[in-house]
């Protein structure tokens, strides 16, 4: 049977959600706006403010929805996360606050996967208490970071230490973590774009070996995204991250959900476009005329399809069934949406749209990473037509290709 209805227990936690971001967050972020600058003695409120949100969301129980219960978190299905996270990214802190931001949600789960009980007990177990933060770092600027078999971090073995040199780039949240979950090649025999060439890696930061030498500055700002040269880096074999030559596996296995919660933020962030949208041009003589009408209409249609592919994915990984098709599907057509529905957004609040006065334009310029980063558009829809032409060589049908629903 379909049912599209939340279970009771989930339903009520949504609504705390939605209450808590609604009367806790936004008074608190108010003072703030919707700016990236800030001197520094309004940082420092700011960070208090924050640091108090999350005391309060720890006491209200809305911690970890993604972390199992006996890690202290709320133990929810990626089904039950989607209306979280859909809720909780209404705010640009909103996930941090709760502790399912990007990418300690994603380290958290992987560590929870392929650490050992000693890593977990280091490492993993301060991200839970929210007194660590962490990055992930696998993309270089040498090689297409939409390949990670050309990677070229490499280490090297000697004795019971590992020596790693190499470079990476836009490693998000860098300058304040506490340690990196590192993928370089280890494996030097392999064949080209062999998927056992690489080893996860725990790397406490700082280490002499682990030089951040910028922030690189994007079209959003200089937000975290770190570039690091990596020179003689030692580290013990026991930092060795889910076994040698996993460090593929890892990735892979990481980003499925890791998208996906992406997807949730992004329709979080779509939603609020369209409110506005639709809020700007109603009751004006803008909401009477078509073409407005036409924006307000397709971007309804599409953040639509947006909550039926993610929930549709999201069920599929709570089930245990292949989701890579889908999660594929869902991540290019929601990053695309996502830009579509601020652009008209922008378009319906005109001048206004274009300045700072509102979130718009700051929306805008970060909603655009999402169409390359975490998989290129192009890489998704190889993959998408890769599985539509072989599920009609095998079957003479592309229906397993479009979600295997019961249409
Ligand atoms: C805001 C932000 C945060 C990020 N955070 C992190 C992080 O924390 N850690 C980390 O490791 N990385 C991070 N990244 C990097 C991100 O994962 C990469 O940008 C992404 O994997 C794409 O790699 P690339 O930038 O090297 O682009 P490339 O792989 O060089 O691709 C460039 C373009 O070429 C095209 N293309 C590539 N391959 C194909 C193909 N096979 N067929 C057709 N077209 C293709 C696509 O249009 C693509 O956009 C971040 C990036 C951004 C922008």
């Amino acid at each position: 049977m379909i049912d599209f209805t939340l279970a009771p227990e989930h339903e009520e936690i949504r609504t705390r959600v939605r209450t808590f971001v609604d009367e806790v967050i936004r008074p608190a972020m108010e003072p703030f706006g919707h700016r990236d600058e800030m001197e520094d003695s309004e940082r420092g409120n700011y960070i208090k403010a924050l640091l108090g949100l999350r005391k309060e969301a720890v006491r209200q129980g809305l911690w970890l929805p993604h972390m199992p219960k006996e890690y202290g978190g709320m133990g929810l299905g990626h089904v039950a996360l989607a209306m979280v996270q859909s809720e909780a990214a209404k705010t640009r802190v909103g996930p941090w606050v709760f502790n399912c931001q990007a990418p300690d949600e994603g380290n958290m789960h992987t560590l929870l996967h392929w650490a050992n009980d000693e890593q977990k007990e280091k490492y993993l177990k301060p991200l839970l208490n929210g007194t660590t933060s962490s990055c992930f770092a696998m993309t270089e600027p040498e090689v297409a970071g939409s390949d990670p078999t050309l990677i070229r971090t490499h280490a090297i073995k000697d004795g019971d230490e590992w020596i790693i040199n190499g470079h990476k780039w836009f490693i998000s949240g860098a300058r304040r973590a506490k340690f990196a979950i590192l993928i370089a090649r280890t494996e030097m025999d392999v064949p080209e774009g062999s998927r056992g060439a690489n080893t996860a890696f725990i790397v406490d930061i700082p280490s002499e070996g682990w030089n951040d030498v910028r922030e690189v500055e994007t079209m959003h700002g200089s937000t975290g995204h770190s570039e690091i040269v990596i020179s003689d880096l030692r580290v013990h074999d026991s930092q060795v991250l889910g076994g040698r030559g996993n460090g593929h596996r890892l990735g892979q296995y990481r980003l499925g959900p890791a998208r996906l919660a992406h997807c949730m933020r992004w329709i979080a962030q779509a939603e609020t476009a369209l409110d506005m949208m639709v809020d700007h041009s109603h009751g004006s003589y803008l909401a009477e005329k078509q073409g407005v009408q036409w924006m307000i209409a397709d971007s309804t249609m599409e953040l639509y399809q947006c909550k039926l592919m993610v929930l549709h994915a999201a069920y599929l990984i709570d089930n245990g069934v292949d989701f890579r098709n889908e999660v594929s599907m869902a991540k290019h057509f929601v990053a695309n949406s996502l830009n579509r529905i601020i652009d008209r957004a922008i378009q319906v609040h005109g001048a206004l749209g274009y300045s700072t006065d509102t979130p718009l334009a700051n929306m805008l310029q970060n909603a655009r990473w999402a169409r390359f980063a975490d998989g290129a558009d192009e890489i998704h829809q190889m993959r998408i037509a890769q599985m539509a032409i072989k599920a009609y060589t095998d079957h003479k049908s592309t229906w397993s290709a479009t979600g295997s629903l019961p249409i």
